[in-house]
């Protein structure tokens, strides 16, 4: 039966992360273009990011994204802790998306401070971890030539 929410028709045990894939593309009524991607950190089931590192990785990459790319709309994370995704206005080629990512991915890693980590900015400003968030950036980074292999 297919579902209303579109990763919950993917096969979750058949795919090979870190990947980065199209979810979700709407034509809204005046013919603009939203694209949904997912954007795959860890293999499913099999490993996740911990939830502070999720947070983290949240606030760097949401934050920084938007200094490369002016058609970001949000950059979220997945309840089950192996990825975001992130949704843009327009399309754009799976190389321009690689590339906004990478760059984002390198600014995690410069940084040296977690943006909005403080309870005036942030819902749970105590709840980061630098390091965490720039391991798994690097990880990920280094998987960039996997990003186009969804399926196993
Ligand atoms: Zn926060």
């Amino acid at each position: 039966m297919k579902m209303n929410v579109e990763s919950f028709n993917l096969d979750h045990t058949a795919v090979a992360a870190p990947y980065i894939r199209i979810a979700d593309r709407k034509v809204l009524p005046h013919g603009d273009v939203l694209v949904k991607y997912d954007v795959r950190f860890t293999q499913p089931n099999v490993a996740h990011l911990e939830m502070d590192t999720v947070h983290s990785l949240e606030h760097l990459i949401a934050e920084n994204l938007r200094n490369h790319a002016d058609y970001i709309v949000d950059f979220s994370p997945m309840g089950c802790q192996t990825g975001f995704y992130l949704i843009a206005v327009g399309d754009h080629t799976d190389d321009e998306i690689h590339a906004l990512i990478a760059a984002t991915l390198q600014d995690v890693l410069d940084a040296d401070s977690v943006p909005a980590a403080n309870e005036v900015q942030c819902g749970w400003g105590a709840h980061h971890t630098l390091t965490g968030a720039q391991d798994a950036a690097r990880t990920m980074l280094a998987s960039q030539t996997e990003w186009q292999e969804v399926m196993a």
